[in-house]
């Protein structure tokens, strides 16, 4: 039987590997000074060419917004010298949080693929809980979001032992850790 029952998904292994790509990115901070598990990466759609990526930099710019995703939009749209990203693809190692998730459908990319979910962050991190999937929901534009996608390799971002003694320091960490 096709796995049709279980829902439709546009995610393919180009997907996954990009997931990878960025995982190993992202991966990079966990031995400076200021480790973050919160990378995305934006690509064209149809030839895959890499636009942008960037990691969290909320503690580094000491910005609340610099999530991983809002920098890497506004990155990519300042290199266009265009707010629209129609036609582009973001990756996420997390599912994007509402303030993220509203700044993908507004710069209008076509979809949103993201690793860990925001119950996982959840876990070692304060969060919104309002999933990714329902921002696009209710909104007027037209945004494909998957997820989550290579959930456990996304976790590791969180688990090593750089990232753990840094929640520590964080004011949106958890002094101890959530409910899985
Ligand atoms: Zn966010």
């Amino acid at each position: 039987m096709p796995p049709a029952a279980a829902g439709f998904t546009s995610v393919t292994t180009l997907d996954e590997e990009r997931i990878r790509e960025l995982v190993r990115f992202t991966a990079r901070t966990l031995d400076t000074g200021q480790p973050v598990p919160f990378g995305a990466l934006i690509v064209h759609t149809k030839s895959g060419e890499r636009l942008m990526r960037a990691t969290n930099a909320v503690m580094r710019e000491n910005d609340p917004s610099s999530h991983a995703e809002v920098r890497t939009v506004r990155l990519a749209s300042k290199k266009l010298k265009s707010p629209s990203l129609a036609g582009y693809t973001m990756y996420s190692t997390c599912e994007p949080c509402p303030m993220c998730m509203a700044n993908a459908l507004w710069a209008r990319l076509d979809r949103v693929i993201f690793g860990a979910t925001i119950a996982d962050a959840n876990f070692y991190c304060l969060q919104i809980h309002i999933p990714a999937k329902e921002v696009a929901r209710r909104s007027d534009m037209a945004c494909l979001v998957e997820g989550p996608v290579l959930r456990e390799l996304c976790n590791t971002l969180f688990t090593h032992p750089n990232m753990q003694k840094a929640f520590r320091t964080w004011s949106s960490g958890r002094e101890k850790p959530g409910k899985p």
